[in-house]
């Protein structure tokens, strides 16, 4: 029986995941293959119970169904919950879909692997506060930074994300919109700072003044579409140390794949089958 693993959202724009997966199920030998499921709302409710059918290991979720799909499934962990977004399901083998989130330790490893860096004792500066810039909230507080400030055009959205780490986190966290004063304050006292929003893949232009940073802080974007965006080259001219998110999403799709199949160790196998497609990905217009 070949086992599947979906990735439902729409529209779905990326075979980035596909690829990864497709590679990792090859190495390991396993019988399975990555399908993507691009779904118009009222087809996500019968997709995710097909789901519980032993043919299947599990799904991701991306925009805009990752709250849709959290109430759909019969768990969701503690982690995921926290952070408000579920982008992966793990099938159980008795048909419960249990679901969590992996960018949140996706960016944890991904920071430590392609940065040399720990999130711990950090002054960590974030623009965004959508799905990802709450992944990434998560991982600093949870790893132990030491301050946490969280820039958004939208300043509400901010102090929202921070109401939902109230509790959970020893470290201060700061809710600013991306051109209060006190967003630049930041900067200039930040060890890492890191774009979580659109901006650099869908809008040009940056979040932050890199001539603000330290000289030793580390800047990482989590878009990778295009590879380097105008932060990234910005941060490089000026000689910071730079990273792309495809690292993270190297790790999150090997976190995921552990899961599913309880095979370790796939990140180098995933990164050099996704590396031609991140290479020829093309600068936004
Ligand atoms: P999202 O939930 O839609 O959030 C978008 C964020 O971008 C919001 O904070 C929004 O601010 C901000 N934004 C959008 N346009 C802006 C503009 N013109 N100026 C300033 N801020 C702007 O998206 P998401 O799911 O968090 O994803 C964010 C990015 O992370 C995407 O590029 C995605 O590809 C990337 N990502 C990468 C990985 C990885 O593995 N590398 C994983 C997950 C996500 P407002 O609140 O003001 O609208």
């Amino acid at each position: 029986m070949t086992r599947r693993v979906a990735l439902l959202g729409k529209p779905l724009r990326r075979r980035h995941s596909q690829v990864m997966h497709d590679a990792a199920f090859a190495a390991a030998g396993i019988d399975a293959r990555y399908e993507l499921l691009e779904l118009d709302e009222e087809a996500v409710e019968p997709a995710v119970h097909q789901a519980r059918g032993s043919d299947w290991l599990g799904l991701q979720v991306t925009a805009p169904y990752k709250r849709l799909v959290a109430g759909l499934c019969d768990e969701v962990e503690s982690d995921a919950a926290t952070i408000g977004a579920v982008n992966s399901v793990a099938r159980t083998a008795d048909g419960r879909l249990i679901g969590f989130n992996t960018d949140a330790p996706g960016f944890r490893r991904g920071v430590e692997l392609a940065m040399g860096r720990s999130l711990e004792a950090s002054d960590v500066v974030v623009a965004g506060a959508g799905g990802a810039a709450h992944a990434v909230v998560f991982a600093c507080v949870t790893a132990g930074a030491r301050r946490v400030t969280i820039g958004n055009r939208t300043r509400s959205t901010a102090a929202a994300l921070v109401e939902r780490f109230v509790g959970i986190a020893d470290a201060p966290i700061d809710a600013v919109a991306l051109n209060d004063p006190a967003f630049v304050t930041a900067l200039r006292s930040a060890d890492l700072a890191v774009n979580a929003t659109t901006v650099g893949m869908v809008d040009p232009g940056m979040t932050m003044a890199v001539d603000e940073l330290p000289i030793d802080a580390t800047v990482f974007d989590l878009v990778y579409v295009p590879p380097e965006t105008p932060l990234l080259r910005a941060a490089r001219a000026r000689g910071l140390k730079t990273s792309n998110g495809s690292e993270m999403l190297v790790q999150q799709a090997a976190i995921a794949f552990e899961r599913w199949t309880g095979v370790a160790g796939m990140a180098d196998i995933m990164r050099a089958a996704v590396t031609p497609l991140l290479a020829d990905a093309a600068a936004p217009a």
